[in-house]
């Protein structure tokens, strides 16, 4: 996009709205120094040193606040033009006047993003770092900061780079063979044009493949609590969490939604997601058993008929047993919960059916309660290689191999699989996602039609690919995409 020039200065509280001990206003553009001196009754504020706080009185018709200034100027500052930032009082009330008084002198309220806006459009940052800055913002673990900071730091920028770099050359390559057929051969352009699309198709290739672990990143990693009721899901629950989350009774059927929480273990986001117990076993209809039930409209199409034969299950319940199997369905691991204390049972193999083709830790809970602490029972129940775990609700034993187990079959197995293992850049961004299979679908269709068509006709697809790449960076977003995305960012940023 186009470098903009804009003569507005503009203000805005930075720092969150509510009240704190200290809150940081914001102010930038070419009138920033004019317009805060005429607050500062000392003036101190005309001498501010580059990037040194300075302390000072600022004043209002009606109030004045003891203040710390700090002044970058342009162009080595985060908007690229000239900002200072005032560290006043932290009462919300207090710093809207502070704003209101500097609107009054001729800065602007800045709209949604506008700070990071301007960073861009003066060439302070691409696209894909400043929304590496609001993902920095907003993440809630190690791993999600350490892969919005290689973003932030230009890890992804540069490859694109030098993806758009690919493609340039090869729209170059083939202007050049239609321009100037008697240089080069067409067969000859035809082979470096299909050799360079293929290495940038392959270069997309591993940075798709890199979102797997990005949405593990962000989202977590999605656990599905599973199990027949009253075997300990909730209290096995409760005791992962530290924490009293869901209802212990020794009734059955108490838990009808699947409650959901994250807790972070070494540096990753693991979310369990405590389910409704299932227990419409196959004695409960001939013929019928829990994977017969289908999603349709949050209504199981089964629902009169397992209620005609089992009373005691209500509407709610069935409800909650739908959403079981939509939480198995998209969790990256299930952890199937049994009583070790009882054998297996109809419902017991329904749970097992249910693990089918997913990753599954197999936990024999009541661990307490096993004669001799052994489990007979289960012996011929789980395949061989089926990784059990025995674990007490009740005294919290072995729970603890339960979370280590999760983050290194996620994290060794299940991610390394999936992921490329020489990316050092993690794709986390939904869009920056989109546009790269974008891409990789335009450079598809062009080397396709490379095999078919002449020349002139595969240009729509590469120009269409590296436009994509440019979206990500914005080196060729519209003005309407750029407006887009800094609108989503917050006030102040
Ligand atoms: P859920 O229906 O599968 O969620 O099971 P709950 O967590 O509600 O537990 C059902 C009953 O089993 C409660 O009375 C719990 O106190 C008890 N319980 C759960 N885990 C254990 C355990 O490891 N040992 C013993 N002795 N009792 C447990």
């Amino acid at each position: 996009m186009a470098k903009q020039f804009v003569d507005t200065t503009i203000v805005a509280i930075a720092t969150p709205i509510g009240n704190g001990g200290v809150g940081i206003i914001r102010i930038s553009g070419g009138r920033a120094i004019e317009i805060v001196s005429k607050c500062f009754s000392n003036s101190q504020i005309i001498e501010l040193e580059p990037r040194m706080a300075t302390y000072g009185k600022f004043e209002t018709p009606h109030f004045t606040d003891r203040v710390i200034a700090i002044y970058y100027p342009a162009p080595n500052s985060f908007t690229g033009e000239d900002v200072i930032e005032i560290h006043a009082h932290g009462g919300l009330f207090l710093l809207q006047k502070i704003v209101e008084h500097l609107v009054s002198l001729g800065a602007t309220q800045a709209t949604a993003g506008e700070f990071s806006r301007r960073a861009f459009l003066n060439g302070k940052m691409t696209l894909d770092q400043a929304e590496a800055i609001i993902e920095t913002i907003s993440a809630e673990s190690e791993a999600h900061l350490a892969a919005t900071g290689k973003i932030y730091q230009g890890k992804l920028r540069k490859k694109l780079f030098e993806l758009e770099e690919n493609l340039i050359s090869c729209m170059a390559r083939i202007t050049a063979s239609l321009d100037y057929p008697e240089h080069d051969t067409e067969a000859d352009t035809v082979d470096s044009v299909d050799c360079c699309l293929r290495s940038t198709k392959a270069e997309l290739k591993s940075l798709i493949d890199t979102a797997y672990e990005g949405r593990i990143i962000t989202g977590g990693i999605q656990i599905a609590v599973l199990g027949k009721p009253n075997v300990g899901k909730s209290s096995l629950f409760n005791s992962i969490l530290c924490r009293d989350r869901s209802i212990v009774t020794n009734a059955a059927g108490t838990t009808t939604d699947t409650i959901s929480e994250p807790i972070l273990y070494k540096g990753m986001k693991l979310v369990f997601n405590d389910t409704a117990g299932i227990r419409c076993g196959r004695f409960v209809m001939p013929g019928l058993d829990v994977s017969d039930i289908t999603i349709k409209e949050e209504i199981p199409t089964y629902e009169f008929r397992i209620k005609d034969v089992r009373d005691d299950i209500s509407e709610v319940e069935l409800i909650g047993i739908e959403r079981t199997k939509k939480v198995v369905a998209d969790a990256d691991v299930v952890l199937a919960i049994f009583d070790g204390s009882t054998p297996p049972d109809d419902e017991d193999e329904e749970i097992l059916k249910l693990t089918k083709g997913k990753e599954t830790i197999f936990v024999l809970n009541k661990y307490d309660l096993m004669k001799n602490n052994k489990s007979e029972h289960y012996k011929k129940f789980f395949d061989k290689k089926a990784y059990v775990i025995k674990t007490s609700a009740l005294t919290g034993e072995n729970v603890e191999k339960i979370k280590e187990h999760v983050y290194t079959l996620t994290t060794e197995q299940i991610m390394l699989g999936k992921t490329p293992a020489s990316s050092d850049i993690v794709i986390t961004n939904t869009r920056h996602l989109q546009e790269l299979n974008n891409a990789y679908s335009s450079i598809s269709g062009a080397l396709t039609a490379l095999k078919i068509m002449t020349l002139d006709c595969i240009m729509i697809d590469v120009e269409n690919a590296l436009n994509s790449v440019g979206n990500i960076t914005g080196t060729r977003a519209t003005e309407a995409i750029v407006d887009e995305i800094f609108s989503r960012f917050c006030i102040g940023k």
